[in-house]
C-alpha cells in the first residue's frame, strides 16, 4: 500500500484544498491511504470519512500539532496519526501519553527543517516521547533536512513516516511510504516494526508558487 501521511485541507489556515479534492487526487495517483493532518484542527475528519467511503481511499485520522514543552515554549510540529478522537494536549510528554492512550502514534514532522518549525536538536531531549520521525517531506526547503532525519532515525533505530505535506491537491502523494499492508492496523504495525520504504519527489517551482498563491488568497479572504 502507498500511504501519504501528511496532507492539509482548508481546515488549515494556510490551505484552500477541499477534502474532496485531496481524496480525489489520491485516487488518481494510486495512493491507497492518506492522513489528513491539519494544523491543530480535526475539523476535516467527518468529511474525510465520507470521502474515504466514496473513493475507497483509506483515511488515517490525524492532526499536526504545534507542540510545546512543559514551559509552554514552542517545540515544533508533530504529527499525531491513527487517532480515534481529537487530542487536547499540546505539551509533548502529555500529548504522547494521550495519543498512545488511544492507539495512535506520534511522528516528529520535518524534524530538521528550521524554516518550518522543525523540532531540531531538541529531538534528542524528547527521545521516548514520540514513536517516529518524518523521513521525507516534499515541502522541505533542502533535501539535507530529510537526509538528516533519515540518519537520525537509523542511528536511534526509530520508525519513520513520510508525507507530501500537501497544501494543494496537486501535491498529494509526493511524499509516501510503501508498506505491505491492507488496512490501517496493518499499516500502523508495519510503521512501528520499521518495515516500510520511503519515497517522494520535492515540489517544483510551479507547486511552490501555487501553494504560495493559495496562502496569499486565503490571507486576504479568510
Ligand atoms: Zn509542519
Ligand atoms: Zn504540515
Amino acid at each position: 500500500m502507498i500511504a501519504d501521511l501528511h496532507v492539509h485541507t482548508r481546515y488549515s489556515p494556510d490551505s484552500l484544498a477541499s477534502v474532496e479534492s485531496v481524496f480525489k487526487a489520491a485516487a488518481k495517483k494510486g495512493v491507497g491511504a492518506i492522513a489528513v493532518t491539519d494544523h491543530d484542527s480535526c475539523g476535516a475528519w467527518e468529511k474525510a470519512r465520507e470521502w474515504s467511503r466514496k473513493t475507497g481511499i483509506l483515511f488515517v485520522p490525524g492532526v499536526e500539532v504545534s507542540a510545546v514543552d512543559e514551559q509552554e515554549n514552542l517545540l515544533g510540529h508533530v504529527l499525531c496519526l491513527f487517532l480515534s478522537e481529537p487530542v487536547k494536549s499540546r505539551a509533548l510528554p502529555d500529548l504522547y501519553d494521550e495519543v498512545r492512550g488511544q492507539g495512535g502514534i506520534v511522528s516528529v514532522a520535518h524534524p530538521f527543517d528550521h524554516y518550518r518549525y522543525g523540532m531540531g536538536k531538541r529531538v534528542i531531549e524528547f527521545l521516548g516521547y514520540y514513536d517516529a520521525v518524518e523521513a521525507f517531506n516534499s515541502h522541505s526547503r533542502s533535501p539535507e533536512f530529510d537526509a538528516g532525519a533519515r540518519e537520525f532515525a537509523e542511528r536511534e533505530r526509530l520508525p519513520v513516516t513520510a508525507g507530501s505535506d500537501a497544501h494543494v491537491p496537486q501535491q498529494v502523494g509526493m511524499g509516501r511510504i510503501i508498506a505491505d499492508a491492507g488496512d490501517l492496523e496493518g499499516l500502523k504495525k508495519k510503521i512501528l516494526e520499521r518495515r516500510v520504504s520511503v519515497e517522494g519527489e520535492y515540489r517544483g517551482v510551479g507547486l511552490k508558487l501555487l501553494s504560495g498563491a493559495h496562502k496569499t488568497i486565503k490571507r486576504f479572504w479568510h
